[in-house]
C-alpha cells in the first residue's frame, strides 16, 4: 500500500473512502466529524441513525469501524471509526492504530481501493500531533490490506513536513 501525506480538508479528496473521526454516538459532533455531515448531508446521519437502531444500539466501541454513504460528498463510502481519548497516564495507542487497522479492513471488505484518513484523536480527544503521526504511519505501515492508496490528510498544513519526514523514517524517536 502508497502511504502519502498531504495538507486539506478530508471533504474534498476524491477517494474511493474517506474516515470520519467520529464519536461513540456515531450521531455527530464538532471537528472532522462536523464538517463530514454538514459538507455531507443529511443522508450520513439517517445511515448512522439506522446503524445505531440495529447492530449499533449502543454505539460503536473505540477503535472500531463502521461504514455508510457518503451522501454528496465526492468519495463513495465514510467510514467511522472512534479515536481513544488522549490519557497522559494511560497507554490507549493501540486503540488508535486499530482505529486506523479496522478501518482498512472495513474498505477491504467495500472493496474501497484508496482510503483518505484524517489524524484520528488529534483534536478535541487530544492526541499529541507527532504521536498521532507516528501511530498512524505504524499502523498503515503494518496493515495486512488489499487497499493500494492510504492518504492522510492534516488539516493543521504545519504538520506536513514533520509527518513527511516521518514517513521517509528520517526522524528518530
Ligand atoms: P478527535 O475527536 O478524534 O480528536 P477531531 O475532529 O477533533 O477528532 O480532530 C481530529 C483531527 O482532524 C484534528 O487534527 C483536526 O485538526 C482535524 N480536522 C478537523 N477538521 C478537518 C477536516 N475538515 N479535514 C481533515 N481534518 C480535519
Amino acid at each position: 500500500m502508497r502511504i502519502e501525506v498531504v495538507a486539506g480538508d478530508i471533504t474534498t479528496q476524491q477517494v474511493d473512502a474517506i474516515v470520519n473521526a467520529a464519536n461513540s454516538s456515531l450521531l455527530g459532533g464538532g471537528g472532522v466529524d462536523g464538517a463530514i455531515h454538514r459538507k455531507g448531508g443529511p443522508e450520513i446521519l439517517a445511515a448512522c441513525r439506522a446503524l445505531r437502531a440495529g447492530h449499533y444500539g449502543k454505539g460503536l466501541r473505540t477503535g472500531q469501524a463502521v461504514a455508510t454513504t457518503a451522501g454528496l460528498l465526492p468519495a463513495r463510502w465514510v467510514i467511522h471509526t472512534v479515536g481513544p481519548v488522549y490519557s497522559p497516564s494511560l497507554d490507549r495507542s493501540a486503540d488508535l492504530r486499530s482505529c486506523y487497522t479496522e478501518s482498512l479492513r472495513v474498505a477491504d471488505e467495500l472493496g474501497a481501493a484508496t482510503v483518505a484518513f484524517p489524524l484520528i484523536s488529534a483534536g478535541v480527544y487530544r492526541w499529541p500531533a507527532e504521536d498521532a503521526i507516528r501511530q498512524a504511519l505504524e499502523a498503515l505501515r503494518t496493515a495486512d490490506t488489499t487497499v493500494e492508496v492510504a492518504r492522510l490528510v492534516l488539516f493543521e498544513a504545519d504538520r506536513v513536513p514533520l509527518a513527511e519526514r516521518l514517513r521517509r523514517g528520517s526522524v528518530p524517536r
